[in-house]
């Protein structure tokens, strides 16, 4: 039976999801052995049960996202922090220097020439942007910004075999 695999968009810039479909023609060679369930690179509405790997890219911005990975965390057996971002916070977590509201001032009001002011579909912010492990239990790290086409591939490779991938000398911070 095919392994159900799963990649989530959380606060990121997209470029860990950009580094995945950079697997190029490896990617068919996986589809061999997992089925991809849910992902922003699919039509898929809901995240479903019984997930065997989720890849998770961004970090906790707002209150949806925070809803969105304890959901993905009840469902999933292997949760896979993806980018520095989800690692540490990274680039989006250069916001906890303000306050939430200065931010949705600044981006909604003084930065806009029109419609100014805070759309009512905005989630609403946390405190502060958060890495995935500080809400919900996150069984592997996999740093880069962002984790290059060979790193994820190996990681999925690895999963797939049954085992946890070995990354340290494979990856680091930033890279
Ligand atoms: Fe973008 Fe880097 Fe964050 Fe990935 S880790 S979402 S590439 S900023």
């Amino acid at each position: 039976m095919k392994a159900r695999v799963a990649t989530a968009w959380l606060g990121g810039c997209s470029g860990c999801h950009m580094s995945l479909l950079d697997m190029d023609e490896r990617l068919l060679e996986l589809a061999d052995q997992m089925q991809l369930v849910y992902s922003p690179i699919m039509d898929a509405k809901e995240f479903p049960a019984n997930v065997d790997f989720t890849l998770v890219e961004g970090a906790v911005v707002n209150a949806d996202n925070e809803k969105t990975l304890r959901q993905i965390r009840e469902r999933t057996r292997i949760l896979v922090s993806l980018g520095d971002c989800a690692v540490t916070g990274n680039v989006p977590s250069m916001r906890n220097l303000f306050t939430k509201e200065s931010v949705l001032q600044r981006g909604y009001a003084e930065n806009a020439e029109v419609n100014k002011g805070v759309p009512k579909e905005v989630p609403p912010l946390l405190a502060n942007v958060r890495p995935l492990h500080s809400i919900v239990k996150v069984d592997l790290f996999v740093p880069g910004c962002p984790p290059s086409a060979d790193v994820i591939h190996f990681t999925l490779t690895e999963l797939l075999k049954g085992r946890m991938p070995e990354l340290t000398s494979l990856t680091r911070f930033g890279k």
